[in-house]
């Protein structure tokens, strides 16, 4: 990678070609990739490949990176890297009143974060935050969009929720008027599935559910490469879904649905005298029969809706994400056993669990506002 002076300020992605920006992208998805191969995988002609490198290049995203030896032909091969720090992309996650930012790289890389608590219910103090953080990040670095995430779609009690619904076009419009960037407002699950989909769209996977767990429980759906969002912008609501007969009322009166046993909001209510779901989960190990019982009654739940998913799409892979690894970890058989019962004779299916901390929301929202700058038909 060569080094080189970070250009700062605010600089939109550039309009550049479809097949430039393709071209682009794959470089970017494999970390780096021989001329010969950007032409295989795009169907280009030599010429036609050199004039769009040489594009990418003039434009400081493509940079030579030396010689590879490649083993199909034996011959070293010259190497295209994309220069991963050319721009940088916001995203801010919105919780109740609090608002956590970070700003990635084209990696998805977090090289900033910042945080800020909104005094007041107005849609128009969020915007200004954003802006304000636009102007912090821009002193450093060249940021060329911003997204704010938060729950958006849901049909949840946070209070995040009236707010981010509250801002519309016209705030948007007058965000993009005044910084000269677009800033996108979105669902927070719909962010975190672009930012698990979109580096795998490379090895050609068509397909994700994505189950975040928290307060409530979120689904992702990508079916044929795009995400799906519904008719009303209100799929993926399949927390409340029967998974355990005799199970705990819900707020909305179902008895044994997904969110009465494994929202953390529930695992609190069921361990009350615990603080947080590590301390409930720590409880657990260290033999306390209340706490093991209702994290098994957790990972069983999930592992039966994510089977009726499986059932449903045949996805290529399960993401299980948010507090997933929480309530899963040293229980990811119960998960799994459940699936199986619940699954219809296939084949069994990959199950994904990254690694999840507070941050994670506000790098989903700003890989979000890459993917829209980056994906001609970003969803
Ligand atoms: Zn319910």
């Amino acid at each position: 990678m060569a080094t080189h002076l970070l250009p700062t300020g605010i600089q939109r992605w550039p309009e550049i070609h479809p097949t430039t920006q393709a071209a682009f992208n794959q470089v970017l998805w494999h970390g780096g990739l021989p001329r010969t191969e950007i032409a295989r995988k795009l169907g280009l002609s030599r010429t036609r490949l050199t004039a769009i490198t040489r594009d990418l290049e003039a434009a400081g995203l493509l940079v030579e990176g030396g010689r590879e030896q490649r083993s199909t032909t034996g011959r070293p091969a010259e190497m295209l890297h994309a220069v991963t720090t050319a721009y940088q992309f916001l995203g801010l996650h919105l919780h109740g009143s609090s608002v956590i930012a970070a700003l990635v790289d084209l990696d998805g890389r977090v090289v900033w974060e910042d945080r800020a608590t909104l005094d007041t219910e107005s849609p128009d103090e969020l915007v200004d935050v954003a802006g304000e953080m636009l102007r912090k990040a821009s002193a450093t670095f060249r940021v060329a969009a911003v997204a704010i995430c938060g729950p958006l779609a849901r049909v949840g009690l946070d209070t995040a929720s009236a707010r981010i619904r509250a801002v519309d076009r016209g705030h948007q419009d007058r965000f993009e008027r005044e910084w000269s960037v677009p800033l996108w407002v979105d669902d927070d699950v719909i962010a975190l599935t672009a930012f698990e989909q979109w580096p795998q769209l490379a090895d050609g996977q068509d397909s994700m559910v994505l189950i975040s767990v928290g307060e409530e429980i979120g689904f992702g759906i990508v079916t044929d490469r795009r995400i799906m969002r519904g008719a009303r912008n209100a799929a993926g609501r399949f927390d409340h879904i029967p998974v355990l007969a005799d199970g705990p009322r819900c707020p909305l009166g179902h008895d044994g649905c997904l969110w009465s046993v494994c929202s953390t909001t529930a695992v609190h209510g069921a361990v009350p005298d615990a603080g947080s779901l590590t301390e409930i989960a720590a409880r657990a190990e260290a033999g306390d029969e209340l706490a093991a019982v209702v994290l098994e009654r957790a990972a069983a739940g999930l592992g039966t809706a994510a089977g009726h998913l499986v059932n449903l799409l045949d996805p290529d892979k399960l993401v299980l994400t948010g507090e997933s690894h929480t309530v899963l970890r040293g229980r990811i058989e119960t998960f799994r056993s459940a699936l199986r019962a619940t699954h219809l004779g296939g084949l069994e299916v990959e199950v994904d669990m990254p690694e999840f901390d507070f941050v994670e929301w506000a790098r989903a929202a700003a890989a979000l506002a890459l993917y829209r700058c980056l994906s001609a038909d970003p969803f």
